[in-house]
């Protein structure tokens, strides 16, 4: 793998969306942003300051207003990151900040309106165009995967039974860090394929949100596109390098106490504000660079763009803001997070032939089946010289072709020979029937080996078949570069496009010149300056001291203001936590009351942590390499109990056979039989014309009798006395029926 020693910051870009109706209706009119596009700067006005208190000013890599096309930000800010995920870097886009502020809008926008395609749409386009004008000696693999965070679990959206489907689990390795484990992956051949796997997410997202009643923004989702390319290297071994591009659409971040949300609501607000604190914090933590611990693992979030910040990634924040003065804190916390993100540090480094490749997999599977494919020629050919010598001569002339035909030749060949062989096994079997010395016993035996043999020629000619349609169907999902490299067209595009390129490449530098420029000249100006008498340089200097008075202001404030916020979050953490406490309070009464003790032990046991899933888990039973061996002992019954429900003795079986219950024995205890005879009273008597049954087995049954008669000692056979009680009853009910309704 090569290094890239050198390590480049998170590029971060804030986008304003434009005022809506719901903004102007909901509070005063005005927009509290104001950006200055050629300096990259954001200006922030507190609506509730007076107009004395100096505005907020933030610099970042770029920033776009509300009039701002998809495109724009697509050039300037998107386009150099995919080019570079195209030459085996590792990327990730993330789109932060409050509901509804454009997050969306900006990673997959309006699919149908070509000026409306977010960061998504037009990276598909940008990967599959780069693909088609690359040289021919390149090969490609682009595979896609999309899934979604939701309260803390990682769900892949690609999986048919997605609102079923179990959480993913979170794997680390060397070779490609953080991954999720068994996440579905498909192969796409074009952007067609690609959006297809994208709509089949999305509607999985959406269905969720109706069956649920789960708003889309409450999950993080996360489309991950792996680009492998495998070129011939100098040393003439072809090198396979693999870009990750991660496209982020992160869930709102939103106050409890605005949202007004309650119960299950809470619980995912709870579980979102989470990981986006944590988030927060391991920004907090990388761009401060002092504290050594970065808290990654405090949320599968941050776990999966654990390479993104401040790891083996080139990395572009869109930070997203709304210009509504009722939102003005949310903006604040938006902006102060960006700023702080601009200081991470990442290592990006190019993923040469890493161990995981799937290309190199590809490769080897393909030549493979052509060497299986080559092996079934080679056979066919020997055969057919065996039917006919002429064939091969011919066959022989083939050989020269180009490979390309070879397939083809192939399948050219081996039909060839099983007509031939059909032919010739058709005209035996004519040659059979119609022998009239043949005995007829003896034609059948012949007849039945040809058919025998003709069947095997099928399920050879059928195998074949199959095989050549696996290679062809391998061999298609490796895209080959250098298609269209001729169209006239094309050239012209990709022209226009390198020029909008270096355009947005000159803005740039000029942008990070300007905002260079300013800082300097502070420092500058007060050196140049020379003063003439001590009455200007007092005022020079009051002048200075002044700015930085206005300077010391605005730090007390920015110093309030995080204090406020610090307050804010505590209060909100405290809400969060007396909800758990009262649900863990409510747990505990269960457990406490319900569960007896020595069961909560048995539990208790068997549970261990597995630090790497962060999650308490069960022991299995039986340890994991004694199970295999002894779940056929387990699962067995003792010898003694085949047939019967526990492990029996050798006479208490015979005891059954005799028809006594030997059960009590040995307590010399009585067994009696269930009174089963309907109750018994007086008054029923004489309701005999309304309650017919009743009165006649009254009348028919001698309860008392009965009664006496089938208490009985272990001494008695039960048999006799069982059958005749029960039937005595049965037939008394029987026969009363009738009698009553004469
Ligand atoms: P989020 O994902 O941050 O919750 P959305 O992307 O769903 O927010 O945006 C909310 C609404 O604002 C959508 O209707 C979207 O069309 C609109 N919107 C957001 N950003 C822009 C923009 N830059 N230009 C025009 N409309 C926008
Ligand atoms: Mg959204």
């Amino acid at each position: 793998m090569s290094k890239n020693k050198s390590s480049e910051s998170v590029k971060v870009v804030v986008r304003c969306r434009p005022l809506n109706r719901k903004d102007e209706s909901n509070g005063p009119a005005g927009c509290i942003v104001q950006m200055d596009l050629r300096l990259g700067q954001v200006i922030l006005r507190n609506p509730r300051a007076p107009a004395s208190e100096p505005q907020k000013t933030f610099t970042f890599d770029a920033v776009y207003d509300a009039n701002s096309k998809q495109g724009d930000l697509y050039d300037e800010s998107v386009r150099p990151l995919i080019d570079s995920v195209l030459a085996g870097f590792n990327g990730t886009i993330f789109a932060y900040g409050q509901t509804g502020t454009g997050k969306t809008y900006t990673m997959q926008g309006a699919w149908m309106d070509p000026e409306k395609r977010g960061v998504i749409p037009n990276a598909f386009d940008h990967i599959f165009t780069h693909i088609s004008r690359s040289q021919s000696d390149k090969q490609y693999l682009v595979r896609a995967s999309y899934l979604e965070i939701y309260l803390e679990e990682v769900l892949d959206l690609l999986d048919p039974n997605h609102g079923n489907a179990r959480a993913l689990e979170l794997r680390e390795s060397p070779e490609s860090g953080v991954y999720v484990r068994d996440l579905t992956s498909c192969v796409c051949k074009s952007i067609k394929e690609i959006e297809e796997v994208m709509n089949v997410g999305n509607q999985a997202r959406a269905v969720a949100a109706t069956d649920m009643n789960e708003h889309s923004s409450r999950s993080h989702a996360l489309f991950l596109i792996t680009v492998e390319c495998s070129q011939p290297g100098p040393d003439g071994r072809k090198h396979i390098r693999v870009g990750r591009l991660n496209l982020v659409d992160l869930a709102g971040s939103e106050r409890q106490a605005k949202s007004g949300v309650q119960g299950e609501r809470l619980k995912e607000a709870a579980k979102i504000n989470l990981s986006l604190s944590a988030l927060g914090n391991v920004i907090s933590a990388l761009a401060d660079g002092r504290s050594g611990h970065v808290p990654y693992r405090d949320s599968k979030l941050t776990r999966l763009l654990q390479d993104s910040l401040g790891g083996n990634a080139k990395t572009v924040m869109v930070a997203t803001l709304g210009p509504a003065p009722q939102h003005y804190d949310e903006t604040l916390t938006t902006l102060r997070y960006a700023n702080r993100a601009k200081n991470i540090q990442n290592q990006p480094r190019v993923n040469e032939d890493p161990k995981d490749a799937l290309l190199r997999e590809f490769q080897m599977e393909i030549a493979r089946l052509r060497a299986q494919l080559n092996h079934r020629k080679w056979r066919t050919k020997q055969k057919k010289e065996q039917v006919d010598g002429e064939g091969w001569e011919r066959d022989g002339d083939e050989e020269t072709e180009g490979e390309e035909d070879e397939e083809e030749g192939v399948e050219k060949d081996a039909e060839e020979y099983v007509k031939l062989e059909e032919q010739r096994l058709e005209r035996e079997k004519q040659d059979i029937r119609e022998d009239q010395f043949m005995l007829a016993e003896e034609k059948q035996r012949l007849l039945g080996e040809k058919e025998k043999m003709m069947g095997v020629l099928r399920k050879e000619q059928e195998a074949t078949e199959q095989l050549t349609a696996k290679y062809k169907a391998m061999e298609s999902k490796l895209l080959v570069g250098g298609k269209n490299i001729i169209d006239h067209t094309n050239e012209q595009q990709k022209m226009l496009e390198g020029k909008r390129h270096e355009i947005a490449e000159q803005t740039r530098s000029e942008r990070e010149i300007q905002q260079q420029m300013l800082v300097r000249d502070d420092e500058t100006v007060e050196l140049r300056e020379t003063f003439t008498s001590l009455q200007q340089e007092v005022e020079a200097k009051t002048k200075k001291l002044k700015k930085l008075y206005a300077k010391l202001q605005c730090i007390k404030a920015e110093i309030q203001d995080v204090n406020d916020e610090h307050v804010r979050s505590r209060q909100e953490l405290e809400q969060t936590q007396n909800e758990l406490t009262r649900e863990l309070k409510f747990k505990y009464l269960i457990i406490e009351n319900f569960i007896p003790p020595e069961e909560k032990n048995k539990i208790m046991n068997r549970l261990t942590f597995d630090p790497e899933e962060d999650q308490w888990k069960f022991q299995p039973l039986v340890p994991a390499e004694r199970s295999v061996k002894s779940s056929s002992q387990m699962k067995k019954r003792p010898a003694s109990a085949v047939g019967y429900k526990r492990p029996i003795s050798q006479y208490a079986r015979v005891a059954i056979a005799m028809g006594a219950h030997s059960r009590y024995r040995a307590e010399n205890i009585m067994f009696l039989e269930l009174d089963m005879t309907p109750p018994n009273s007086a008054s029923l008597d004489r309701s005999a014309e309304s309650e017919p049954n009743q009165s006649h087995s009254l009348d028919n049954s001698p309860t008392k009798d009965r009664r006496v008669r089938k208490s009985r000692s272990w001494c008695q056979t039960p048999k006799s006395i069982t059958s005749s009680s029960s039937n005595v009853s049965l037939a008394a009910c029987h026969t009363a029926t009738p009698m009553t309704a004469q």
